[in-house]
């Protein structure tokens, strides 16, 4: 086992200038303070490893404020697409120079590896980021031919302008917190909408310094606001608030589907990322030497705090046994760590709550009837560490295998010679993620047509893209992170139609 507690000693300079201290929020290019703040916590050791302002509905008054008066008068609301697309650039420049602190800093503040940390919170999103910027110049409507119908006589011009649909409020979690408010901002910024962004209370630092690294890039002040608090208070603030145009939110179903009650009222837009309970099929057929390793990557990649975690595990029963002890060699092998030492190869949960939460979902399955056959237990540590957990003998009706549990514990289930896999896959409340390991080609490709899921991988799972939409149906949500379809999300269609008889 590596060091448990991480030890700050070697963090940058860079680092400890972010960490440890008390920050401000960003509010009209403005450093903006509070009367109460927010502790953060290392999930290594419980240490707090800096503050935030613990905002309130009037910091995002006047967030809002900035952010339409940025909208509709000001540099921002004349800009030129290409300007955008090189602000923008920029902005994912400066990211990737401060890509090594900006990593330290996010394993310190969730608890991921540095190489996680880097990976999926800078090189990834500023590849995304770099792809939205070039979506800024490729904003275009159509024009069509009208005039049959009801006025034959008369000839017009008509066509469709694509406008940014306003103010977005941005509201993310915190389990990849740097690339989830890159996700939200890119597109955002790409339609030449202004953004007010409300990071996770547990995970802020990276999303202010992202603020101060958009000023530098250029994005004029009130374009990008940063509101930092509580999610009941502030986040049900935004969501409220008659002068946001569109909310896009990722997080929890519940409290995706208090959001979509709530700014219901106001008649935002929404894009609702929400949980899941992605299922993994392995087919009779699979090259099972890549798939053990590949489903095991698929549970436990980001220490299972994925949206889209393959958490359920269906085998055949061919090949079940065989299966299953490479699973329990996987998960026993993984070492786990401190964040910020090398050796590690899957650090503590996001939070104590989060350890409590996974924890009880593991005994609820065991009294229910599951086996632990690999770990299922918590470090005698103050970290928020559980061992990566495999459950066997678990069946459809245990909460094991139909809830969210957003952590390191895969449940596996067998299916017989004949089963309807499809059905089996979509025997879910959610339809966020789904794959399927096999060398059958019909049979991928029919599932892939089938499953009623955002995306559906074969023979691999978890694998995004900036070009590939992601997004997820049923209680999984609507709307789209990445590719085209985020940022047509921001984009609202107007008509034209000019009388030119
Ligand atoms: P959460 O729903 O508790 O919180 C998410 C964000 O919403 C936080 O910033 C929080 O402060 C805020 N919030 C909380 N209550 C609010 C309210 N009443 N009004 C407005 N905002 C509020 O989720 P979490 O625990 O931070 O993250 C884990 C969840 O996120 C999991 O369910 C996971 O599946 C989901 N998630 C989904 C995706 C996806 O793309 N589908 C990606 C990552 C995480």
């Amino acid at each position: 086992m590596a060091e448990l507690s991480n030890n700050y000693d070697n963090l940058s300079d860079g680092a400890l200038d972010i960490l440890f201290k008390s920050h401000d929020m960003l509010i009209g290019g403005q450093r903006v303070g509070a009367s109460d703040y927010i502790d953060v916590l290392d999930p290594t050791n419980g240490k707090v490893v800096g503050s935030v302002p613990k905002g309130t509905k009037e910091s995002v008054n006047q967030a809002v404020i900035s952010a339409r008066r940025a909208l509709e008068h000001g540099s921002w609301a004349t800009m030129r697409p290409y300007e955008r697309e090189k602000i923008l650039l920029k902005l994912a420049d400066l990211i990737e120079l401060e890509g090594d602190i900006l990593a330290e800093v996010e394993a310190v503040e969730s608890g991921r590896t540095l190489m996680n940390t880097r990976l999926f919170d800078v090189d990834f999103p500023v590849n995304c980021l770099r792809y939205m910027a070039g979506c800024a110049t490729k904003i275009h409507g159509k024009t069509t031919t009208i005039g049959q119908g009801f006025a034959p006589s008369m000839e017009f011009f008509a066509c469709t302008l694509l406008e940014p649909v306003g103010v977005v409020g941005g509201i993310i979690p915190w389990n990849v917190p740097l690339c989830q408010a890159i996700w939200k901002v890119a597109p955002a910024l790409a339609a030449g909408c202004t953004v007010v962004l409300k990071p996770s209370e547990m995970t802020p630092f990276t999303a202010l310094r992202l603020g101060e690294l958009a000023l530098e890039a250029g994005i004029p002040e009130g374009v990008f606001n940063i509101v930092t608090g509580i999610g009941s208070e502030v986040g049900a603030a935004m969501v409220e608030h008659p002068g946001i145009d569109k909310i896009s939110f990722t997080g929890s179903t519940l409290v995706g589907h208090r959001i979509a009650t709530a700014g219901s009222k106001t008649f935002k837009k929404m894009t609702l990322e929400l949980g899941g309970k992605s299922p993994m099929i392995v087919m009779h057929d699979a090259d099972l030497e890549a798939s053990i390793p590949g489903v095991a990557m698929g549970i436990y990649g980001n220490h299972g705090q994925n949206c889209c975690a393959g958490s359920r595990l269906y085998v055949h029963e061919k090949v079940y046994d065989k299966v299953l002890e490479g699973l329990i060699e996987e998960a026993n092998s993984i070492v786990l760590g401190s964040s910020l030492d090398p050796t590690t190869q899957m650090g503590p949960l996001a939070s104590i709550a989060q350890q409590s939460r996974v924890l009880r979902y593991i005994e609820s399955g065991k009294e229910e009837g599951a086996e632990i056959v690999a770990g299922g237990e918590r470090l005698d540590h103050p970290g928020a560490y559980v061992t990566p957990t495999v459950l066997a003998e678990t069946n459809r009706d245990m909460k094991v295998v139909q809830e969210e549990i957003f952590g390191p514990v895969l449940s596996v289930l067998r299916f017989k010679e004949g089963d309807d896999v499809v059905s089996l896959a979509n025997d879910s409340e959610y339809g966020l993620g789904a794959s399927i390991w096999t060398q059958n080609l019909s049979k991928a490709h029919q599932f892939v047509r089938q499953v009623k899921a955002g995306t559906v991988w074969v023979n691999t799972h978890n694998i995004l893209d900036p070009a590939i939409p992601f997004g997820g149906v049923k209680s999984s949500g609507y709307g789209h992170e990445m590719a085209e379809e985020a940022m047509l999300s921001h984009l609202i269609t107007k008509s034209a139609v000019i009388n030119i008889t």
